[in-house]
């Protein structure tokens, strides 16, 4: 399971930039090519987060689209899924996102 490691980057990330304050809540975007399983994501990081300072804190995830242009006909298009094709019919696309895991947004418990 790579979900493990992958928390255990994030906890330490957000820990170092927490200094030693408690952590109330993490927001991370996913993009949807990422292969990334957001339930794993949220059980993983109950476990590697004991005993630190973003124990108990709420781990929110936001999938956002990948995002491709179709080098037939120029337009945008969203991938929700690895393989698609564009409205159309190419499946000639040149994806330019999707695979991010970025850490949105992070809420320190009040001092
Ligand atoms: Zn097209």
């Amino acid at each position: 399971m790579h979900e493990m490691g992958i928390t255990r980057n994030i906890v330490s990330i957000v820990a170092e930039a927490a200094k030693s304050q408690k952590v109330r809540r993490v927001k991370l975007e996913i993009g949807k090519l990422s292969a990334v399983m957001p339930e794993a994501l949220m059980f993983c990081f109950d476990v590697v987060s004991k005993g630190t300072v973003l124990e108990g804190a709420t781990l929110e995830i936001v999938e956002v689209a990948g995002k491709a242009i179709c080098r037939d006909c120029g337009a945008n298009v969203e991938l929700h899924q690895i393989v698609t094709a564009c409205t159309c019919g190419s499946r000639d696309l040149k994806r330019i996102s999707g695979e991010e895991l970025n850490i949105k947004e992070m809420e320190l418990e009040a001092a």
